[in-house]
């Protein structure tokens, strides 16, 4: 054999490995890919059909609820500002006067305002809801929704569901603990909007039960009651978030998605309605 012909089997050796090689790999690629997606869909689904009842309290039945279409509306601050060196503050508020507006429109509509509370006894019990539900949901606990929306609220006999940040409750442009008492003492619902406003998609897990279930244990025994509903802070989640908030005895939480179905599938991933200062009912 000659040394040019040894070198060619070598090289042709050499291809067939590479290509086996390379085979093999993209084999084990398609595998894990595969593997991981329904990995995440079988967990979906035990999460899903495990769903927030009976794991807790096998007591409790879940009704045959399936999905329900109903809008959540969400505020932040409700004042006059218009800043056009604060573009993101200004898209944030809602005047008191097109509050009332959209206070008006909607009584006009036929709607009733429910709480999350309200909700979750539904899905979980089946307790009625009114014809034409809806939720007015208010983010990070400002000092302008205890001054200028509770009275137009409290006007229209509506409630709301006040989403606190428990680490800035007292600090400037928040609500203290007493308007918070008092807005829970005259109908309204106080839920969780986590410990300091954190983005919870990129938390360790013991970040998460402290950001999570801190919230929970602050409001649950500040006020007397058991914190079921979460609003993630700019609507940041993850599959993790969702498992933690599940077992810090959360039932709901709602994103910054937009959407007005509700269903047994995304009770953890509720969209919502965005309110803005042009926005009607
Ligand atoms: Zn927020």
């Amino acid at each position: 054999m000659t040394k040019h012909n040894i070198s060619s089997i070598f090289l042709i050796f050499l291809l067939i490995s590479t290509i086996i090689l390379s085979v093999i790999r993209s084999v084990e690629a398609q595998n894990i890919e595969v593997y991981s997606e329904s990995l995440t869909a079988i967990s979906r689904i035990t999460y899903n059909e495990n769903n927030i009842i009976q794991k807790k309290d096998p007591e409790i039945k879940v009704v045959a609820f399936d999905s329900l279409k109903m809008p959540i509306l969400m505020y932040h601050h409700i004042r006059d500002y218009n800043n056009s060196k604060d573009p993101i503050g200004t898209g944030l508020s809602v005047s008191p006067a097109n509050f009332e507006r959209n206070i008006k429109e909607l009584i006009a509509s036929g709607y009733t305002t429910i709480s999350f509370n309200e909700l979750i006894q539904h899905v979980q019990k089946g307790a009625p809801l009114p014809t034409k539900p809806i939720i007015i949901s208010f983010d990070d606990g400002y000092d302008n929704n205890y001054i200028n929306a509770y009275p137009i609220m409290k006007k229209y006999n509506q409630k709301g569901s006040f989403a606190i940040i428990t680490g800035y409750v007292g600090n400037p442009g928040y609500m203290s603990w007493d308007n918070i008492k008092e807005l829970k003492n005259n109908g309204n619902e106080i839920i969780s909007h986590t410990v300091s406003h954190a983005d919870l998609s990129t938390l360790s897990e013991e970040s998460l039960k402290n950001q999570l279930g801190q919230s929970k244990k602050d409001l649950d025994t500040i006020l007397g009651q058991n914190t079921e509903t979460l609003i993630y802070p700019c609507g940041k989640y993850n599959q993790l978030v969702e498992k933690i908030a599940l077992e810090s005895g959360y039932k709901l939480a709602r994103t910054t998605k937009y959407g007005t179905e509700i269903t047994k599938n995304n009770l953890f991933e509720l969209s919502t309605v965005r309110m803005t200062n042009s926005s009607s009912l």
